[in-house]
């Protein structure tokens, strides 16, 4: 299967009903891709992702360069053969990571020298080098190197960072194309020869910056493109509003992904703004810490008044965990520090996430999703069940 995206339907309020096809199936959009940092979505075995009708996961280009390698991936037939994954996989470039969890040493137009937070050991991380660790793990969807600011960062900071991520772009655009063109089999340069590589927007808070960058990279032609810097301690507001910008400018017949969010009742926002895909770790972090999302709110599940509670975490909620277990257990897991609490927590904030997005679809699909959201977001702020 190549690349090749479908809008379906677009509605009124702009969102859109698609279909993404990679070499590793179809996702129906908009998706929710659940993080798979190191090779694993945390919590949650394989199988259970595909129960729980995962189409995509996103893996991190940064904690697998430096752990357990790319090239030991590539030797092992590529990133879904080393962790028995056969749906689609999304890579990010590794620069969020190294401008946020790596001790920074130096950046320049030509990429970023680092430290390892594991070791402390010296790398270098090129547009090049980025693209080339990608094709090792040979993800479906590569993202192109950039550089990510800080929030707020000033318009004089954010125009010279947009600028710098349009010429890297260029870079790893060119680099990948001089990639399949050089003659090398596929196996020596890729396990996946159908990947593709995606663009993104940056440009802070800036609308015109937006407008300008998203052009730009529309100029260097890619399949689908993302809108990243976004989530960062900004309002949701103002993020939307980045993000619609943003969307406006880029073509109608590829795919938008909106990288790092959000909220569950913050999902039908992004939607309508003309997203089809997001990515976050909520919903695995979060249920490490006790926090899981429901129908009705959050749910503290470390809470006292769970500790009699026979009910369902969510009754709304048709996951393994919910047909299953009862507050009580899941709170008694939690404080005997089991390691069944974070699976089962995970278990159920991707099922929740993941439904989410099915009911957005749904909505789409019969032209309901103005009152579905309000109806969504009202249940979710009325608090604790
Ligand atoms: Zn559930």
């Amino acid at each position: 299967m190549n690349f090749h995206f479908e809008v379906l339907k677009t509605d009124s309020t702009g969102a859109r009903l698609g279909r993404l096809t990679t070499p590793h199936g179809v996702v129906d959009t908009p998706a929710f891709m659940p993080v798979g940092t190191a090779g694993t979505v945390k919590g949650l075995t394989q199988q259970a992702l595909g129960e729980l009708g995962v189409q995509i996961l996103l893996g991190n280009t940064y904690h697998l360069y430096l752990r357990p390698g790319h090239e030991r991936i590539r030797a092992l037939g590529g990133l879904h053969k080393f962790m028995s994954w056969p749906g689609a996989i999304l890579t990010d470039s590794g620069g969020f990571q190294v401008f946020s969890l790596a001790e920074l040493r130096k950046i320049s137009d030509d990429g970023v020298v680092f430290r390892s937070h594991l070791d402390g050991s010296e790398h270098v991380f090129t547009p090049e080098k980025s693209i080339e660790i990608q094709q090792a793990l040979g993800s479906d969807i590569a993202m192109v190197f950039d550089e990510c600011i800080e929030y707020p960062a000033d318009r004089e900071r954010a125009a010279a960072s947009t600028k710098r991520t349009t010429e890297w772009a260029r870079r790893c655009r060119d680099y990948a194309r001089a990639q399949s063109a050089s003659g090398r089999t596929n196996v020596e340069l890729s396990s996946n020869p159908g990947q593709s590589l995606f663009g993104i927007v940056q440009g802070g808070m800036h609308a015109d910056l937006r407008r300008e960058h998203a052009r730009q990279l529309v100029d260097l032609d890619f399949p689908g493109y993302a809108v990243g810097g976004l989530a960062v301690g900004e309002p949701h507001a103002l993020s939307c509003e980045m993000a619609a910008i943003a969307t406006e400018e880029l073509p109608k017949d590829r795919p938008r992904y909106v990288m790092g969010v959000g909220l569950p009742e913050q999902l039908p926002d992004y939607v309508r703004c003309g997203v089809d895909m997001m990515d976050c770790v909520l919903p695995t972090r979060n249920a490490r810490n006790g926090c899981l999302f429901t129908s009705a709110g959050r749910v503290n599940i470390r809470n006292a008044k769970y500790a009699d509670d026979p009910r369902p975490l969510d009754e709304r909620c048709s996951c393994m965990v919910c047909r299953t277990y009862s507050r009580a257990y899941l709170r008694h897991l939690f404080h005997a520090n089991e390691i069944l609490a974070s699976i089962l927590n995970s278990h159920h904030n991707v099922a929740f996430f993941l439904d989410t997005m099915g009911k957005i679809r749904q909505a789409i699909a019969l032209g309901v999703l103005a009152e579905f959201s309000s109806e969504f977001q009202a249940r979710i702020a009325a608090g604790e069940p």
